[in-house]
Formats: structure tokens, C-alpha cells, sequence
């Protein structure tokens, strides 16, 4: 049963040069008629399975940028999906943004719709390293729409911030990091940078045009984040995430959770009945597919046993709190320690792990190779 919704908006003003998301440039793109396909699976899902949609927390408006759209269109997106799904039972309803978009009707059409939570993609307080990202909004945008959106109530609000950038000193990571914890904002999200196939820096890397922080420096910076956020009360609840107490991200932590969510719009992934699942990505396939009646299914994959209790693993070590012994037990029917008891050992004999009488959770040196303790936790089939 789905505890959570994600719905897809793949569009964008402009294109960073890092992203590798779903997207596409707003101009031209058929908007309206892809709001249209989108209510129009929200229905068709829930008019099939009511039950799978009966209990859900969260909505998650994701993208490309939700916020590229007019506040008409926003209006209409969220119409459609108060109307279908049971929304007024949330207890968090959230929009991606971007700080350059944000004007005031906008954000009245995302309040008078139920929205209750803004994630900003704010990224860095460095103009130049703005620039080289492929981002349009300045410092002022950023605290000018902070400032509105108070007023017009949000008070739940969160930015994403991006470390390990092109040229990027630890001196301007600082920097950053102080400009942003003095919004004193609820909820942070900081993430290295990843360079991804299909992006321009990726081009750019390949070329030897651009230049990164080694991985020391790198680790530096996560220890300088970790370090600020504490100083400031906001709790490191995810490897990547802090907040102050009751603002942790509730839909994020269905995914860490291991939990099941229903996905909506192009390139969207989705997760129920035991079956990870991802919608068409091409936008006109996506519609016109929904304009036939039909599920915009582009493959699923039913999740074995195995992979189950992998997954439960490498997301739920993701928490601060770790994986607990006990809903292991109750999820899967066997304990944790007769799975997983050697992999367990060694990772606590190289310091990678803790273990308590409640669980498992990753060791400070564990942070920063979780991607390495992660795939101990696989198993051999
Ligand atoms: S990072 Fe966000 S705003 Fe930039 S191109 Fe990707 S989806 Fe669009």
C-alpha cells in the first residue's frame, strides 16, 4: 500500500549543466496537455486499486521544477490531484522550487492547493559557482522568496545545497554553509556533486575541462557540513539531511524506509505490490499513451525476496538511526543477525558500523564510504 506519492513536473527554465533528471526546456512543450495526462493517471490508478491510494502521508511534487509552471497551471495540477486523491488526510504535501520562480501568486496557488512544505534549489551562495552550474537565480532571489513565502505562510521550508563543485575552495563551501544556516530555515539537504553521464560537465570532464575537488577536499567538506549543522541545532537525521526537531522530510524517509509510493508523470518511478516500476520519459509518448487510455508503463520489475532485504539495508543505513533488529524481523520473517551477522562483524572490526541493543546504524568513518558499505550488503544468490 502506497504510504507516499510522487508526481513528476519534467520542466524546466533553465538547464543545468549537472543535471541528468528527467527534463525538458518549458518552451514549446505541450504544459497543459501533460497537467491533463497527469490527473488523468492519478485516476486511472486510483479507480483501479482505491485501496493502494486509502493511507497515503505524502505527496511529493518533483521534476524538473514544479515551479516552472504558471500559477494557473499550478492551480489546475493541484485541483486535479486534491480531487482524486485523499489529501486532506496528509501530513506533508511538497513542492520542488526554484528561487527564481517563486513569484507571490505562485506561491498563493501552492498554499491555497495544500501544499505545506517548499524544497528550494538554492545549491550555492557563490555567484560565480551559480554560474558554472547553469543557474539563473542570485542571492537576492534567494532571500526575497524565502521572505514571501513566510509571509504568504509557509513555514516549512528546506534548501538544497551542492558541495565538491568545479573550482569549488573549502573557503566557499564555508562561506556558503554560513550564508545558508543564517536563514535558520528547518530543513537542509547538502549533496556532492556527482558528475552523470548525458550532462554538459560530463562532456566537459571527458574533454579535461573541468576541474574537481579531490576526494580529500571532498571528505573535508562533508566534515566542515556535518560540523556547521550541528553547531546550529539541525540534526543530521540522513546521510545527506539535517533538520530541527519534527522537520525531518517525511516523504523522503518512505524511501529510506523502504516503503512502497506510487509514481505519476513522465520518466516518474513508482513502487507498489511489490514491484518497482518507471513511467515513459519522452513527454508526447507519455500523453499521447494516457490519451489512449493506457498505463504509461515502461518496465517493472517484481523485487525478489533477496533484493528486498538489500534494499532494506542499504536505504535504511542511510538513517541516523540505522535498520532496526526488530522490523527486520517483522518485514522479512527472519532475523537480521542470521542474514546479515558476518557482514555485520567485520564492517564494526573496521569501524564502518555500529550496533546497539535497537539495530545497526553507520559509524561517522562509515558516512563517508556508505556507498562501499552498502554493497557488503548484498547477497549471493
Ligand atoms: S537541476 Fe533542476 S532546475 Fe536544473 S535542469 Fe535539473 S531539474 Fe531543471
Amino acid at each position: 500500500m502506497a504510504r507516499g506519492v510522487y508526481i513528476h513536473i519534467p520542466f524546466c527554465h533553465q538547464i543545468c549543466n549537472y543535471c541528468d533528471f528527467n527534463k525538458v526546456f518549458f518552451k514549446n512543450q505541450p504544459v497543459d496537455e501533460y497537467i491533463e495526462a497527469v490527473g488523468k493517471e492519478i485516476e486511472m490508478a486510483v479507480r483501479k486499486s482505491p485501496e493502494q491510494f486509502q493511507e497515503i502521508e505524502t505527496v511529493y511534487l518533483g521534476g524538473g521544477t514544479p515551479t516552472a509552471l504558471s500559477a494557473k497551471q499550478i492551480t489546475r495540477l493541484l485541483h486535479h490531484i486534491n480531487s482524486i486523491l485523499p489529501t486532506d488526510q496528509l501530513i506533508e504535501f511538497s513542492s520542488e522550487a526554484n528561487p527564481d520562480e517563486l513569484t507571490e501568486d505562485k506561491l498563493e496557488a501552492l498554499i491555497n492547493g495544500g501544499v505545506n512544505r517548499l524544497s528550494m534549489g538554492v545549491q550555492s551562495f557563490d555567484q560565480q559557482l551559480l554560474k558554472k552550474l547553469g543557474r539563473t537565480h542570485t542571492n537576492e532571489h534567494v532571500y526575497e522568496t524565502i521572505e514571501l513565502a513566510k509571509k504568504i505562510g509557509f513555514d516549512n521550508m528546506s534548501i538544497d545545497l551542492m558541495y565538491g563543485l568545479p573550482g569549488q575552495t573549502m573557503e566557499q563551501w564555508e562561506d556558503t554553509l554560513m550564508k545558508a544556516l543564517e536563514l535558520d530555515l528547518p530543513h537542509y539537504s547538502a549533496y556532492s556533486l556527482i558528475v552523470e553521464p548525458k550532462t554538459i560537465f560530463y562532456i566537459q570532464y571527458a574533454k579535461g575541462k573541468l576541474s574537481l575537488p579531490t576526494e580529500d577536499s571532498e571528505a573535508d567538506m562533508y566534515e566542515l557540513l556535518m560540523k556547521k549543522m550541528a553547531e546550529k541545532q539541525k540534526e543530521q537525521y540522513e546521510i545527506s539531511n539535517f533538520a530541527m526537531d519534527g522537520h525531518i522530510s517525511t516523504h523522503n524517509k518512505i524511501y529510506w524506509d523502504n516503503d512502497e509510493y506510487a509514481g505519476f508523470g513522465a520518466g516518474a518511478h513508482g513502487y507498489l505490490r511489490g514491484i518497482r516500476y518507471s513511467n515513459y520519459a519522452p513527454i508526447k509518448k507519455y500523453i499521447e499513451t494516457i490519451q489512449n487510455n493506457e498505463q504509461p508503463l515502461l518496465r517493472e520489475h517484481k523485487v525478489s525476496f533477496e533484493e528486498k532485504c538489500e534494499e532494506q539495508m542499504f536505504l535504511g543505513l542511510r538513517k541516523n538511526e540505522g535498520v532496526s533488529f526488530e522490523q527486520f524481523e517483522k518485514k522479512f520473517g527472519v532475523s537480521m543477525k542470521k542474514l546479515y551477522g558476518n557482514t555485520i562483524e567485520q564492517l564494526k572490526i573496521e569501524d564502518l558500523l555500529l550496533e546497539d541493543e535497537k539495530g545497526v546504524k553507520l559509524s561517522h568513518k562509515g558516512r563517508f564510504v556508505g556507498n562501499e558499505v552498502f554493497q557488503r550488503f548484498l547477497l549471493e544468490d
